[in-house]
C-alpha cells in the first residue's frame, strides 16, 4: 500500500479525440505548479491522473494544485493491489484516518469498477466493505442518502481508496484555448477577467497603458503586482507596458473633451490589437461590464469595439460589481487593485463623458489625428516585463 494523490479531470474527460492533448497540457501545468517540490512521477491511469510524491509534501502540493485549471478535485489516496482482503483493510484505515480529522457519524461506500475483469461487481464490493467498516470502526452507521462522508473505491489497474475530494477550479488547462491579450488596468475588473479566461484555457499576456510621468511608478508597480498574483493561476505573463501620454495630449488638444475617454479606449484597443497580431495572439480580453461606467454602455462598447477587427472577449459583461469583487477577493487581487494610485484614464478625465457616442461623431473627431503614427510610436517605445 502506498499513498498517492489522485487528480480528477472532469470536463477534459469529455474531449473525445482531443483528450490526450488536454491531459498532456494538464500534466505539464501540474508539473510546473509543483516546481521545486519533490515528486516521483505523474501518471495517467484510466481517466484520472496520479502523483507519486513524499507524503509530507502532500499538503503543499494540494495547495498549489488547487490553482491549476482543468483539475476538478484532488484526493489523497491509498493505492493497493486489487484484492478484497487488502481493500477491506485499507478502507478501514481510510475511515479511521477520516475520523481523526472529522468526527463523522454516517458514511456510504461508493465503488467504481473500471476494470470489468474484477470478479465482484460494484454494489457487492460496496456492501461488503461497508459491512467490514461497521464491524471494525465504532460509532458509525450507513446512510445511503445523505452520508457525512463517502468512502470511494476505484478499481482500475490498481485499486485506489479515499474519502476526501478537495475542490479545484475545474475549467480547462491554460494553453488549450489559444492565446489572449488582457488589457490590464490597475482596477478590480481586468484581473478578474484575465482569471476567468485563463480558467477557460486561454494563455494570458497582458498590456497595460500608462501616462508616465503623469502616472506614477508606483502605479506601474501595482499593475505588475496584480500580474504577479494572476500568474499564480495563469503561469508566466508577458506584460507589455505602453505609454500613451502623447496620444492623450493629442486627443486633448484636438478633440471634444467629452469624448476623451472613448477616444483613448479606441487607441488602447488598436494598440492591443497590433501587439496581438505581431505576437500571434488570437483574442483581446477586457474587464468591461455593461453599464458600469459611462464608456461601458451598449453605445460606448459598440464604438470601442469598432476600432478593431479581432475578437474581443468581455467575460464580465453581465456581472454585477459585487460578484466581481467577490472573485477578486478570492483570487487575492482585490487588496492590490484598490490601492489608490493614478490610472492613465484619470488624466484628462472629462467632467461629462458621452454615454451614447455615435460612431460618425467619433470618427469625425479622429479625422484630425494621425492614428497610425501615434499607434506606431506608442508601440516603438513600449517596455516588456516577464512576470511570474
Ligand atoms: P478596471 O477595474 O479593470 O480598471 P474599470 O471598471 O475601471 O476596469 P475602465 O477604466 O472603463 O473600467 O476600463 C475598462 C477596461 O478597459 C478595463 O477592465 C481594462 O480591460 C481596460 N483598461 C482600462 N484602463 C486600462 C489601462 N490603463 N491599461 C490597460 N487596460 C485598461
Ligand atoms: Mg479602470
Amino acid at each position: 500500500m502506498e499513498r498517492v494523490l489522485s487528480v480528477s479531470i472532469g470536463e477534459i474527460a469529455l474531449k473525445g479525440l482531443n483528450r490526450k492533448y488536454f491531459e498532456d497540457k494538464l500534466i505539464s501545468r501540474i508539473k510546473r505548479a509543483m516546481g521545486n517540490l519533490e515528486y516521483n512521477r505523474v501518471y495517467n491511469e484510466q481517466g484520472k491522473l496520479y502523483i507519486e510524491a513524499p507524503e509530507d509534501s502532500f499538503e503543499e502540493i494540494i495547495n498549489r494544485l488547487k490553482k491549476v485549471f482543468g483539475l476538478v478535485y484532488i484526493s489523497p489516496c491509498i493505492r493497493l493491489e486489487k484484492d478484497m482482503y487488502w481493500i477491506e483493510k485499507a478502507s478501514i484505515k481510510v475511515m479511521e484516518e477520516k475520523l481523526l480529522k472529522d468526527p463523522v457519524k454516517t458514511f456510504k461506500v461508493v465503488t467504481n469498477r473500471v476494470d470489468k475483469s474484477f470478479p465482484e461487481k460494484s454494489p457487492e464490493i460496496s456492501k461488503k466493505i461497508g459491512a467490514a467498516i461497521l464491524r471494525n470502526v465504532e460509532g458509525l452507521s450507513v446512510d445511503v442518502h445523505n452520508p457525512d462522508t463517502y468512502v470511494y473505491i476505484d478499481i482500475k489497474q490498481n485499486c485506489y481508496i479515499y474519502t476526501e475530494r478537495i475542490q479545484g477550479y475545474g475549467g480547462l488547462p491554460v494553453g488549450t484555448s489559444g492565446k489572449g491579450l488582457l488589457l490590464l488596468s490597475g482596477g478590480i475588473d481586468s484581473s478578474v477577467a484575465g482569471f476567468l479566461m485563463a480558467k477557460r484555457g486561454v494563455e494570458i499576456s497582458g498590456v497595460h497603458f500608462h501616462s508616465y510621468p503623469f502616472t506614477s511608478e508606483r502605479a506601474e508597480e501595482k499593475v505588475k503586482n496584480l500580474a504577479k498574483t494572476l500568474s499564480i493561476y495563469t503561469g508566466r505573463i508577458k506584460l507589455y507596458s505602453v505609454n500613451i501620454l502623447e496620444i492623450q495630449k493629442e486627443l486633448n488638444a484636438k478633440c471634444p473633451e467629452k469624448e476623451m475617454t472613448i477616444l483613448s479606449r479606441r487607441f488602447m484597443m488598436r494598440i492591443a490589437e497590433k501587439i496581438a497580431i505581431e505576437n500571434n495572439i488570437d483574442v483581446l480580453i477586457t474587464g468591461e461590464s455593461l453599464g458600469q461606467v459611462a464608456s461601458q454602455t451598449v453605445e460606448g462598447l459598440t464604438v470601442t469595439n469598432n476600432a478593431v477587427d479581432k475578437l474581443v472577449i468581455r467575460p464580465l459583461i453581465g456581472f454585477d460589481k459585487v460578484k466581481i469583487i467577490n472573485i477578486a477577493k478570492e483570487i487575492e487581487t482585490y487588496e492590490t487593485s484598490i490601492l489608490p494610485y493614478d490610472d492613465c484614464c484619470t488624466l484628462f478625465l472629462p467632467k461629462h463623458p458621452v454615454t451614447k457616442p455615435k460612431i460618425e461623431d467619433i470618427e469625425n473627431s479622429e479625422k484630425n489625428i494621425d492614428i497610425d503614427r501615434l499607434v506606431e510610436e506608442a508601440i516603438a517605445t513600449m517596455k516588456i516585463h516577464y512576470i511570474e
